[in-house]
């Protein structure tokens, strides 16, 4: 059994990236490493200790790009946490879990409408979970919406982290689209750490096809391999000449030129004129990435096309423990998309993963 630690060591964000407004003059945001100590834990706490935190593009976005955080910093950055109980309500210790990256209040008028993913007062741990966050040893949480991994099937703890954000932002994403066995659906994105997810779930969730646009071939070869139908490089072409290769593979194959479901998941300019370019007839765009791009569109053609855009945003921690069982049943493939690296190397992975997109989603494990 694991101990109840006297501190918790965390790698503390002292500082984020900052800009000086007039000169443009950057200065660099720093990391550090700290002891802290062991708050007292409410009524149903609980205080964890992790096995692995991922490294998502929000923490990089944090961290680097003057993204703020609800509570300012010094604090600890991620939400993508597995690992053990290790202290608080008694029914929780010894269980391995996953911690949900947004919890909600359970109490507003949102969370008693179905729509608690996006409560106002949520909590996200490296955000608005006070200075706590995942790249530390222990992190106290509420334990109400903990997902319990009662048998991992071999699979190592730390690499569940990646199903808190990373695989449930898309179930929530396809649950939005009101996806149903049968309909065809469009990725752009495809070969991101959420776009990936978004493009297996469609698939176990029955989809007919799925279209995956993207920009890295060795990425895309992964995905054909891992729930696309076909793949379009995106490389080099501008939103009409994707367009035009969507409607030949819709052509070539007697797929519809309606109702198709296209998740945008870059948050980027190129990707959403993509996005919009292709929305057509009958046909819905699901607004997954975030970015502070501004794109043009006339939008009398929703009206045209009886079309919709919708966005949304995090997941309910009621369907984990859905994803949880697609992802120990085979249905979709985690083990394939993760690497882990130690802690200590956090600012070396930061630095690298903000400069290229990495293969796979990093999941950093607490060695201090
Ligand atoms: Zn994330
Ligand atoms: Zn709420």
């Amino acid at each position: 059994m694991a101990e109840i630690p006297d501190k918790i060591q965390t790698w503390q964000m002292v500082q984020p990236t900052s800009k000086n407004r007039e000169t443009g003059e950057l200065t660099p945001g720093r990391l550090e490493k700290k002891e802290i100590p062991v708050p007292e834990l409410g009524l149903g706490d609980v205080l964890v200790e992790i096995a692995g935190c991922g490294v998502c593009h929000t923490d990089l976005g944090f961290f680097y790009d003057g993204v703020p955080n609800v509570n300012t910093p010094p604090l600890t950055l991620g939400h993508e946490i597995a690992g053990t109980v290790v202290a608080g309500d008694e029914k929780w210790i010894g269980k391995e879990v996953i911690i949900p990256a947004v919890m909600p209040c359970r109490k507003c008028l949102l969370c008693k409408t179905g729509r608690g993913n996006r409560c106002l007062n949520q909590k996200m741990p490296g955000n608005s979970l006070g200075i706590y966050g995942g790249f530390s040893s222990h992190i106290p949480v509420p334990s109400v919406d903990l997902c319990e991994i009662k048998d991992r099937k071999g699979i190592p703890l730390s690499h569940f982290a990646v199903i808190a954000d990373a695989a449930t932002t898309p179930y929530q994403a396809v649950k939005r689209a009101n996806l149903q066995p049968g309909d065809n659906v469009v990725v752009v994105g495809i070969t991101g750490g959420v776009g990936q997810y978004v493009g297996q779930i469609s698939k176990a969730l029955g989809a007919k096809t799925v279209i995956g646009v993207a920009r890295n071939q060795e990425k895309l070869d992964r995905a054909l391999k891992f729930g696309a139908d076909f793949v379009i490089n995106s490389t080099d072409k501008d939103a009409r000449a994707i367009s035009k290769e969507f409607r030949n593979i819709c052509k070539e194959h007697g797929l519809p030129n309606f109702g198709w479901k296209i998740f945008e998941v870059t948050g980027t300019k190129p990707g959403q004129d993509i996005a919009l370019t292709m929305l057509g007839f009958t046909g819905k765009l699901v607004v997954v990435g975030f970015g502070l791009a501004k794109v043009e569109y006339a939008i009398g053609r929703l009206m045209a096309f009886d079309a919709e855009i919708i966005g949304t945003w995090g997941c309910l921690p009621e369907y984990y423990p859905i994803v949880l069982d697609m992802v120990l049943n085979g249905k979709i493939n985690i083990e394939e998309f993760v690497e882990t690296r130690p802690m200590s190397t956090i600012a070396e992975t930061f630095a690298e993963a903000h400069k290229v997109p990495p293969i796979k989603r990093i999941v950093l494990e607490p060695d201090f």
